[in-house]
């Protein structure tokens, strides 16, 4: 998501936040875009895939709309542990591990556990 007020077309790093922990865009916190600006970032990432893939932390049982892909999936799908209704599916997840494991400068490793 962008922060409001954002110049979209002067958009900052600092203006770009995660959708799931609203923290923003640093070198340290890389970011995958979903669709509409919405972004997940790799802190969120690693915990929505060890819920999703790895199930060894809480995912979602039901049905629900991904922010990322704004599609209803079937179930799992991630939650944000701060803000409850919104969502990632299975699909968008995984989608953007393989994305940013390819990344060789950010060196992000999806979660062994
Ligand atoms: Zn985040
Ligand atoms: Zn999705």
């Amino acid at each position: 998501m962008r922060r409001p007020g954002t110049d979209e077309n002067n958009v900052q790093m600092s203006d770009v936040l995660c959708d799931f922990c609203r923290q923003e865009w640093t070198d340290a916190r890389f970011m995958v875009e979903g669709h509409q600006g919405s972004c997940i970032c790799s802190d969120c990432l690693t915990h929505a895939y060890r819920a999703v893939a790895r199930k060894s932390e809480p995912a979602v049982t039901e049905p629900g709309k991904c922010i990322l892909c704004l599609e209803t999936r079937p179930a799992p799908l991630w939650a944000s542990p701060g803000f409850p209704d919104v969502l990632a599916c299975q699909r968008c997840i995984k989608q953007s591990a393989a994305v940013l494991q390819k990344d060789p400068d950010f060196g992000w490793r999806k979660p062994e556990r």
